[in-house]
């Protein structure tokens, strides 16, 4: 039993073979990546690498001497097209086969893109998922030219401050009523709203998109109300796929994604999964976790339990967003919220999603002292009144330790 492969060399999987070695894991490691990069961080893509204030190798997550220093076969530019689980085989495109004794799949997801039919498949429209996409994307952020956004979600958002502070004329459309509407209260939208368009961006809500026009190089958009657009590129961020593909050939359950237990573990007992791929249970209900926290706790969980232990993964979800100067830190999960609280003050604001008494998750708007006491709050499972939040009197670090 001394034979781990990891397919997907991403966030999830780079964690877990470092934590497979660091907990003592002494059999043969290969990690398997589709990309030509060494595991790299995805959040600046949309951020600070996109601006174009980050190098590329200030992405990666390991320096490259580290697989070899650790005795890891990384196997980059390799894509594995099929797992037989009755002969415990990965196999490669090539036609060649891993014979694995353990197989953790951590194959994170795709965007979800839009239909060649309405202009998906034109020049100039582009997805931000990998390094590929955003170096693609780069040069058309190029100050006096239009974009049009497509999603109003962290992603959509982020791509949106990044145009703006370039220079260019930015317009984002979100069919929902408002943005965020799928992860955050009305008051975070309206935050991040009223941030954007004091920039300048023309946020349309409620309107979606009709097509994209162009012949071969998109040069317009038509919205849902009848507007048209004249545009330069077009960015689309509107959600993602897990990466189910291979865990479909192992026959493992796949709902939504990869089913996995508190262990991290498919259903296949050799079959471990981890990531943006990977659905878990958390409070009852079954959820994917589409974050960089998750990725990396819920893989070290796996490599854990692959290694031989026995760890249960209780998740503790935490996401961050940059948007011009404000940081956005999300402690929790507002999933089932009845109330939103707001507090003011301390520098920066904070919302405070409740279910009835109890506290769930936290909005931290350039506000990370509220942040930590939140994310500490919430691990504890204590609710501090919403008297106690709203009151800028309270000295909300004493509520730790009331
Ligand atoms: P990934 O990091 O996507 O890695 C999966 C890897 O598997 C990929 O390299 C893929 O090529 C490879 N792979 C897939 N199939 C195969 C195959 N068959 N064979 C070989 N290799 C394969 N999260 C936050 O918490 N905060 C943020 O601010 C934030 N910002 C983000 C901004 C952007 C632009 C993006 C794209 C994501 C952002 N995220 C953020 C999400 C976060 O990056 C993901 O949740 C995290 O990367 C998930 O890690 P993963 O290992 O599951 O997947």
């Amino acid at each position: 039993m001394n034979n781990i492969v990891v397919v997907g060399a991403g966030q999830a999987g780079s964690s877990l073979v470092a934590k497979l070695r660091s907990t003592g894991f002494d059999g043969t490691i290969t990690l398997i990546g589709a990309e030509a990069v060494p595991p790299y961080q995805r959040p600046p893509l949309s951020k600070a690498y996109l601006l174009g204030d980050m190098a590329e190798e200030r992405l990666y997550l390991r320096p490259a001497a580290f697989y070899a220093d650790n005795n890891i076969d990384l196997r980059l530019d390799t894509r594995a097209v099929d797992v037989d689980a009755t002969a415990k085989t990965v196999t490669l495109a090539d036609g060649s086969t891993l014979p694995y004794d353990k197989l953790a799949l951590t194959t994170g997801s795709h965007p979800r893109t839009l239909p060649a039919a309405i202009g998906g498949m034109l020049d100039g429209v582009f997805s931000v998922r990998d390094l590929k996409d955003a170096d693609a994307m780069a040069p058309a952020f190029t100050a006096g030219k239009r974009v049009l956004i497509i999603g109003g979600g962290y992603i959509g958002l982020e791509a949106a401050a990044v145009a703006s502070k370039r220079g260019l004329h930015v317009t984002l459309v979100e069919m929902g009523d408002r943005i965020l509407q799928r992860v955050a209260a009305p008051q975070t939208s309206d935050y991040f709203r009223d941030l954007h368009t004091s920039h300048g961006v023309d946020i349309r809500e409620g309107v979606g998109l009709e097509r994209l026009t162009g012949s071969d190089h998109v040069t317009g958009a038509v919205l849902s109300d009848g507007t048209e657009l004249a545009i330069d590129f077009a960015v689309v961020g509107v959600g993602i796929m897990p990466a189910t593909a291979l865990a479909e050939s192992a026959r493992v359950v796949v709902d939504n994604g990869i089913v996995t237990n508190d262990h991290a573990q498919t259903s296949d007992p050799s079959i471990y999964a981890a990531g943006d791929c990977a659905t878990l249970s958390f409070k009852g209900q079954t959820i994917r976790l589409e974050s960089v926290g998750n990725a990396i706790d819920q893989a070290e969980v796996a490599a854990q339990n692959m290694g031989g232990g026995d760890v249960t993964y209780t998740p503790k979800p935490w996401f961050w967003s940059d948007q011009y100067d404000c940081k956005l830190q999300i402690a929790g999960l507002n999933i089932g919220y009845t109330d939103v609280h707001v507090r003011l003050g301390d520098g920066g604001q904070s919302h405070w999603y409740y279910d009835g008494d109890t506290l769930l998750a936290v909005d931290a708007m350039n506000d990370p002292r509220n942040y930590m006491v939140g994310k500490r709050l919430i691990e504890a499972r204590r609710s501090p009144t919403p008297a106690q939040i709203t009151d800028p009197a309270t000295d909300m670090k004493a509520l730790l330790k009331s």
